[in-house]
């Protein structure tokens, strides 16, 4: 999709300074703090980032399926217009689907696959008996299940574990969604599987003209599979791009680091460089850069101030980095006041 066609649509999903907070006994833990994002129709957005960096709470929180005792306290989820955090998931329930990474873990063992494809057309399209039967047939075969008439009465277990995954995704269309939630899909299947199921979900993606907002720690994902993506830091976004400009222009530290770690990216028999160092459980509203600690560009008012998103202006597309290197024509200092007052000017 291309940026003009972008910016004469309104976004289908349109995620506003998001903040979701757990309130645990002992301390308030912000999982997400502060996430912006939007999805076009037709779009695959990805959001990447290790594990504990808030990706799947924000998957989480747009779905409506936080558990207590985190909380959404603030930021707006809009879809197709409407405010969800405000007007509640109700009207939207099934708009907006998931398919999450452990297929064996999504499906119940208990019913059989077209059981539980058809339980969700009643819910979603209030289909039943033969048109339901008929209409699931439909879904595990544009899923890519060969022999779906005889395979839509069988039990989870009889399926292999990419076939698992498309009858997850054949209940997750029978919602009749506009945006899929992918939620690691691939992590728990083998390397040519994975490529499958990337296949397949972007037929879809084409051929329905579904929105994809893709949640992984993978880049290889993020790369093979997205049209633009947030890089997703203890919280908050801390770089987003399009897929082609992040990956050959890279401007936050952290990005930079993820790419590196990629398998392939290092000359052979050269060792696999890692992120030293863990993400932090954000127990406070940031005042200073959580990626300081891990930072190998770390400088003194990293631990002071906080960075805002800045636009990269040498890139045409949308590009932002939230970092104090940025911008990077004009004085050190003066790009550390410009984020002060970014930040003074959003309390
Ligand atoms: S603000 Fe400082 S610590 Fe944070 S990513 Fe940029 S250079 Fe590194």
């Amino acid at each position: 999709m291309s940026e003009t066609q972008r910016v004469t649509d309104a976004p289908l999903l349109s995620v506003r300074d998001l903040r979701t907070v757990f309130h645990t006994e002992r301390e308030d833990i912000h999982a997400v703090d502060g996430v912006s994002f939007d999805i076009y129709e037709g779009e695959s957005v990805g959001l990447v980032g290790e594990s504990g960096s808030g990706k799947s709470v924000t998957a989480r929180s747009i779905l409506g399926l936080v558990d207590e005792p985190g909380h959404i306290e603030d930021g707006e989820i809009q879809f197709r217009g409407d405010n969800l955090v405000e007007d509640g998931w109700d009207a939207h329930r099934g708009d907006i689907s998931i398919v999450f990474q452990d297929p064996s873990n999504a499906l119940n063992p208990v019913y059989t696959v077209g059981n539980q494809i058809r339980e969700a057309l009643s819910i979603h399209q209030d289909l039943s008996g033969a048109a339901a039967r008929e209409e699931a047939v439909d879904l595990l075969e544009t899923v890519g299940i060969p022999d779906a008439d005889r395979r839509v009465e069988e039990y989870p277990h009889e399926l292999s574990g990419g076939m698992q995954q498309r009858a997850v995704i054949a209940i997750a269309l029978a919602c009749d969604p506009d945006v899929l939630v992918c939620d690691e899909p691939t992590t728990a299947l083998d390397v040519t599987i994975q490529a499958q199921i990337l296949d397949l979900l972007d037929d879809l993606r084409r051929e329905e003209g579904l929105a994809l907002l893709f949640i992984t720690h993978d880049m290889g994902v993020i790369e093979e599979a997205t049209d633009r993506v947030n890089v997703i830091y203890a919280g908050e976004v801390v770089e987003h791009a399009s897929t082609e400009t992040l990956f050959e222009n890279p401007k936050h530290p952290y990005t930079q680091a993820l790419l590196k770690s990629i398998p392939g990216r290092t000359d052979p028999g050269q060792e696999l460089p890692t992120i030293p160092g863990e993400v932090p459980t954000p127990t406070e509203p940031a005042t200073d850069c959580r990626f300081a600690p891990r930072c190998p560009k770390a400088f003194d008012a990293c631990t002071q101030v906080h960075p805002e998103p800045i636009d990269i202006e040498e890139t045409e597309t949308e590009h932002e980095a939230a970092c104090l290197l940025y911008p990077d024509d004009r004085p050190r200092q003066e790009a550390v006041e410009l984020h002060q007052s970014k930040t003074e000017d959003d309390r």
